[in-house]
């Protein structure tokens, strides 16, 4: 297993470039010099599933220079009604390798890093290393605890994303700004079950992740920081929790980005 590192930053936009990006540039909050932000930032998606195909796919279309995919899986069929980067002819294809395809097909301007692997705590630096961003497009309470303490280890936000069935939540986590997926959900416990998902759900959810990595890249004030978004497809709502630092939070209490929290917060 082994991944390219990034080689450069573009700085320059091409006429291209210029023309596939028109619709963005002319929205005051991004401009020319905000596209070139978008072009030189590195995002790592960790999963490429049902949110992961959303992000990657809007990400890699608003022109993010560099995307590095990682998974571990093939595609089965029954990932068809919500992973809709994946067609029925890539059944059993890896993932990360169907992926890239589509995005360096959507987006040649895009650079598409795709690692078939595991995140592990002696994975996830490496891969995430030369990232600005953290997209979190796992299904499982174990592999985001990975992303979490990848987060604070390397002080990158970690944009947090879940579903079930028809229901889906997201925040952004900060070190040294916001508390982490520990302060949160330090209850949960590991165990994978199958869930169901109905595929708007990590459409709506990946979208909304999508904007906060692009937001934090523009280097835009209001994101979900500090904000738990949840919304529910039963009844249409849209929930927004407050979340608090867990003072005696195992992942950031040692932290030295998130201590700057409480300092702040004192
Ligand atoms: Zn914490």
């Amino acid at each position: 297993m082994k991944h390219n590192t990034r080689e450069h930053l573009h700085n320059i936009l091409s006429q291209n470039e210029l023309r596939r990006y028109s619709r963005q540039i002319i929205i005051p909050y991004i401009s020319k010099k905000g596209q070139k932000k978008i072009k030189d930032a590195c995002v790592l998606i960790a999963g490429v599933g049902g949110l992961g195909s959303i992000s990657a796919y809007y990400l890699a279309a608003a022109g993010i220079g560099y995307i590095r995919l990682v998974d571990k899986d093939f595609v089965g069929e029954e990932n068809l009604n919500r992973q809709i980067i994946y067609w029925t002819k890539d059944i059993g294809k890896r993932k990360v390798y169907s992926a890239k395809k589509k995005l360096q097909e959507l987006n040649p301007y895009c650079t598409v890093d795709a690692i078939q692997g595991e995140i592990m705590d002696d994975t996830i630096l490496k891969f995430c290393s030369d990232c600005h961003i953290i997209v979190d497009a796992t299904d499982n309470i174990k592999t985001r605890r990975v992303l979490n303490r990848a987060s604070l280890t390397l002080g990158i936000p970690y944009i947090f994303g879940g579903v079930d069935g028809f229901n889906g939540m997201t925040t952004t986590f900060v070190p040294g700004e916001t508390p982490c997926f520990e302060c949160i959900f330090s209850g949960l416990s590991g165990n994978k079950k199958t869930i169901g998902v109905i595929g708007p759900i990590p459409g709506i959810i990946a979208s909304i992740q999508a904007l906060e990595a692009i937001k934090l890249i523009l280097g835009m004030e209001c994101t979900l920081k500090g904000r738990l978004f949840f919304f529910s497809g039963i009844d249409m709502k849209i929930k927004e929790i407050g979340i608090e630092k867990n003072l005696d939070c195992p992942a950031c209490r040692s932290s030295k980005r998130a201590k700057a929290y409480e300092e702040k917060n004192d």
